[in-house]
């Protein structure tokens, strides 16, 4: 039988989420001193740890599309950054891909992946190539698409999804911004890797790996 995610396992993915982020804060702020305004690591925080803490508060009997809502309420009343309605937007289209369910069967996950790099994608508007974090989130979105449709397990496509923003966000180095605060740097943005990509790659291996353990095939 497939086997399938709870919203305990949820909760528990996004408390994951919010002590990995809170680790990398100094580095993620670092980052984002040499081409922004060194609040990224701040952002992603208070960010994290507000999602966290808004489905912890939800009763048991929550549906994913609870959890994923109530983590964008979370994080957008937390976050004044960029990042703040880029990452609401995304945890908006994953309640919606989630649905009013108490279970998510574990193949339908990797979906999320490509829902919520869609709704980031659509609130930014921008495209691959221009140095933000939908430099990790699109090649990830579409590693998780070809892996279902290629109808690998669920294991191997998050490992592909892995890859493929960690591979992403260190493509951001070699980019030249036109997004967002680094934009005003111009080709000065040359050399340093995009604090919203770094960030992102990690999210994204977060999230893979939690669902990672649950394929027991
Ligand atoms: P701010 O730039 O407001 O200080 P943060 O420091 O939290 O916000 O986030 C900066 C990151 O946001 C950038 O590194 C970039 O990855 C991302 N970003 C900025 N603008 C956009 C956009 N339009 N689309 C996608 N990502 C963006
Ligand atoms: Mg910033």
């Amino acid at each position: 039988m497939m086997s399938a995610l709870s919203a305990a396992d949820n909760a528990q993915l996004f408390r994951e989420l919010a002590s990995t982020i809170a680790a990398a804060r100094d580095e993620l702020c670092r980052l984002d001193g040499v081409i922004g305004d060194a609040d990224h690591g701040i952002a992603m925080e208070q960010g994290f740890s507000a999602a966290s803490r808004a489905i912890d508060a939800l009763p048991s009997d929550c549906t994913f599309a609870d959890q994923w809502n109530a983590a964008a309420k979370g994080f957008l009343n937390a976050v004044g950054a960029s990042s703040g309605p880029l990452y609401a937007t995304a945890f908006m289209r994953a309640a919606k891909a989630a649905g009013a369910r108490q279970a998510l069967p574990l193949n339908e996950a990797p979906g999320l992946i490509v829902a919520m790099a869609e709704g980031i994608r659509s609130r930014g508007k921008a495209e691959v190539g221009e140095k933000t974090m939908v430099d990790a989130w699109a090649p990830a979105a579409s590693a998780a698409e070809e892996g279902m449709a290629d109808g690998l397990s669920v294991s191997e496509i998050l490992t592909r999804v892995r890859e493929a923003a960690n591979a992403g966000a260190e493509s951001t180095k070699a980019m030249v911004a036109t997004k967002g605060r680094s934009a005003r740097l111009g080709e000065r943005s040359i050399g340093h890797i995009d604090p919203g990509a770094a960030s992102a790659a990690m999210v994204i291996n977060v999230i893979a790996e939690s669902w990672g353990r649950h394929d027991t095939h």
